[in-house]
């Protein structure tokens, strides 16, 4: 991308969008401003031109080349389009950075699991001794790679539907397609919609790359390889039995007493592993990695376990898929707690997985009412308002044997900043409800 003598607009003041302008600035465009229809916004770079509160006027005057729009701003709005107006194009700051990134690209996409798996890959690639960087939506954006004096072989680059949107070239060595469910419908006409942008993750590569995909996702006529897997099934190149990743028969690596061990992780491991496989890390080196590997904190992270309950905390689990793939990863008997704010979903698709694996269910928060008119006909259900409500609750039901689950199911606003501070709440509660 030649940006010589541009004139750039950046839209969105947050971490991407200061990368892409200190970027832009890097590759010779004559101009950049970062933008933010927020009055209040604060860019938190001062040496960088901003504009808060920027409107249709601004957006005019500063007659941009190129538009490079942060991920959480819909590039369809009027706001975005003001940009455009003398016909720039307008792409996001992952298309921008894969003009200008030299080394390997391995993408992940996916509704959940996508976190974890960029940190294992990343944690692998660096236990082989790669030069490697998790990034993207999670941990650097893929401009800051650009800008490292020397550019690292490996970005290990998570991306969202919301990246993907504004993509025109972007091409990653290999794309892994975790899983899909309905997500996002706050952004998302349709859920076909936010599929279709997540699909764009496969749309530039060829027949010579390789796409890692679970068995049974609905994907025809990808023009990458397709290597698949799955934990629930043997249809896949690798499937999970007994707590061992298998494939043909043989044990490639045993999960039992690793931080990775549950169903959901088992499948993250799988595509870490096909990723890694096809970048020549050998199995036993991953196998190696894997066992020194422990998730993010807030998915079904332990806890404590305490006269032989354990208790998970699993606040990252923000719609439904998630909390399903956590219910159903379980061995114990679980005493399930959910609830948070009311995203205006369905909660009835888990009925049948509660059946099967649920004691109790013990709902909270805002959506409280409506999962204890969906879970009740399926399991014995008790309605609290708070999280120290309901690890109270679950202290004095929950026996010997069982598990405590604190897989939320949507999000956390209701009555936290985010997950990360009602998860926090869930292991102080259960501290002080068990003396710990
Ligand atoms: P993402 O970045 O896609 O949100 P995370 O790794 O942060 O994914 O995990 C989000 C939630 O999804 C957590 O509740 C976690 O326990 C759950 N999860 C992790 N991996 C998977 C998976 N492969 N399938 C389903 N749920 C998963």
């Amino acid at each position: 991308m030649n940006l010589d003598g541009k004139k750039v607009a950046v839209l969105g003041c947050g971490r991407s969008g200061i990368s892409a302008a200190k970027l832009a600035l890097a590759r010779g465009a004559a101009q950049v401003c970062i933008f933010d229809s927020s009055p209040t916004a604060v860019c938190q770079d001062t040496t960088l031109p901003f504009c808060a509160g920027a409107g249709a006027e601004d957006a005019q005057a500063f007659g941009a080349d190129l538009v490079v729009i942060s991920p959480g701003i819909e590039a369809d709005i009027a706001w975005s389009q003001a940009f455009c107006c003398a016909g720039a194009p307008i792409i996001g700051e992952t298309e921008l950075a894969f003009s200008y990134y030299t080394g390997r690209i391995i993408a992940i996409t996916g509704t959940n699991g996508k976190t974890t798996t960029t940190a294992l890959i990343e944690h692998i690639l660096l236990h082989a001794g790669k030069k490697a960087k998790a990034c993207g939506n999670y941990g650097y954006p893929l401009s800051e790679l650009c800008l490292m004096p020397e550019q690292p072989e490996f970005a290990v680059l998570e991306v969202s539907s919301f990246q993907m949107e504004t993509i025109v070239s972007f091409k990653p060595e290999v794309a892994i397609w975790l899983n899909f469910a309905p997500d996002h419908m706050d952004r998302y006409r349709r859920v076909e919609d936010y599929y279709e942008a997540k699909k764009r993750i496969f749309e530039n590569m060829d027949s010579d790359q390789i796409a890692i995909v679970r068995v049974g996702e609905k994907l025809p006529g990808l023009r990458p390889r397709r290597v698949e897997f799955s934990a629930f099934s043997g249809a896949g190149q690798l499937r999970y039995e007994n707590g061992c990743i298998m494939e043909a028969g043989e044990v490639v690596m045993p999960l039992r007493g690793t931080a990775m061990e549950q169903a959901h992780n088992a499948e993250n491991v799988m595509a870490a592993t096909l990723a890694c496989r096809v970048v020549g890390i050998p199995d036993a080196v991953i196998a190696e990695a894997v066992h020194s590997f422990c998730p993010p904190g807030h998915r079904c992270e332990t806890v404590a376990e305490i006269d032989g309950v354990l208790w998970l905390n699993d606040s990252k689990s923000t719609n439904l898929h998630s909390t399903e793939a956590a219910v159903r990863s379980q061995t114990r008997p679980v005493v399930l707690i959910a609830g948070g704010k009311d995203k205006g979903l369905s909660y009835e698709p888990i009925n049948p997985m509660l059946k099967e694996k649920a004691v109790l269910c013990i709902v909270f928060g805002q959506i409280a009412d409506q999962l204890e008119q969906t879970f009740s006909p399926v399991c014995r259900t008790i309605k609290v308002e708070t999280v120290e409500q309901a690890v109270a609750a679950a202290a004095a039901e929950a026996k010997r044997g069982e598990v405590v689950l604190f897989s939320p199911g949507t999000s956390s606003f209701d009555q936290f900043t985010g997950y990360v501070q009602r998860g926090q709440c869930f292991r102080d509660a259960v501290h002080a409800t068990l003396h710990l």
